[in-house]
């Protein structure tokens, strides 16, 4: 069957920038279900609706199209209901939206599918939290790659500041604590490694040492 490399870990692992390029170097599909909960989460402000109203988030979850379109060059461009969304998708607003809306049983059920629509010749990389564990639990190949949280903050912080974003490490930081500690604490998929999944803690490493590790382990 198709080819499958999951990585999973928290948010600021350098998950996104990993995946992206070992799925380029590879010449895989690459999803980013991380923007998949984060487009629920916009649309749901779009629409108004209530982060506590879980029905009407599930509804939601069902009418909101989402789209990747490549960018030569760049990060993907991510469309939601026909609009550019790839920069309001990137806010804390937007990631802690998507958190919220991540720990309703029936929005990560309606969501299951369209990821597993993702894994098409001649492979995956597929990016998350849970990829490993109950979206392709068959993978052939796992990876989870954590970071200290100062470290995640400050890669978050150059990010938003390259963007013209105004913020500051302290806020970034607790805003990181905040999402670890609802992510992992929530019944509904807490965070954690497959079984089989393969360890990288990318604290202090460049980003090539880090790609070349998760090649080996597809490649060997
Ligand atoms: O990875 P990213 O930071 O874009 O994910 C945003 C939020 O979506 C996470 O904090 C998490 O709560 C949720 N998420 C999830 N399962 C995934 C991907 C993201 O619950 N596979």
């Amino acid at each position: 069957s198709t080819p499958v490399l999951t990585i999973d870990g928290p948010s600021g692992s350098g998950k996104g920038t990993i995946s992206r390029i070992v799925a380029q170097r590879l010449g895989w599909h690459y999803l980013d279900s991380g923007a998949l909960y984060r487009a629920v989460g916009i649309a749901a402000g779009w629409s108004d609706i209530d982060l506590s109203d879980a029905s009407a988030l599930v509804r939601c979850t069902f009418d909101t199209v989402v789209r990747f379109r490549d960018d030569a060059g760049g990060e993907p461009r991510v469309i939601v209901n026909d609009v550019d969304a790839t920069d309001e998708l990137r806010t804390e607003t937007a990631g802690a939206a998507a958190s919220a809306i991540a720990a309703i049983p029936e929005v990560r059920a309606a969501l299951k599918d369209r990821q597993r629509a993702f894994r098409q010749l001649p492979g995956l990389v597929a990016d998350g939290r849970d990829m490993g564990t109950v979206i392709f639990p068959d993978a052939a190949h796992k990876v989870f790659l954590t970071a200290s949280a100062e470290e995640r903050a400050e890669r978050r912080y150059k990010q938003l500041k390259d963007k013209g974003v105004s913020v500051t490490m302290d806020g970034l930081l607790r805003e990181i604590l905040a999402r670890d500690a609802r992510d992992a604490s929530r019944t509904v998929a807490p965070l954690r490694p497959a079984d089989d999944a393969v360890h990288i803690d990318t604290t202090g490493l460049p980003i090539e040492v880090v790609v070349a590790r998760v090649l080996d382990i597809v490649v060997g």
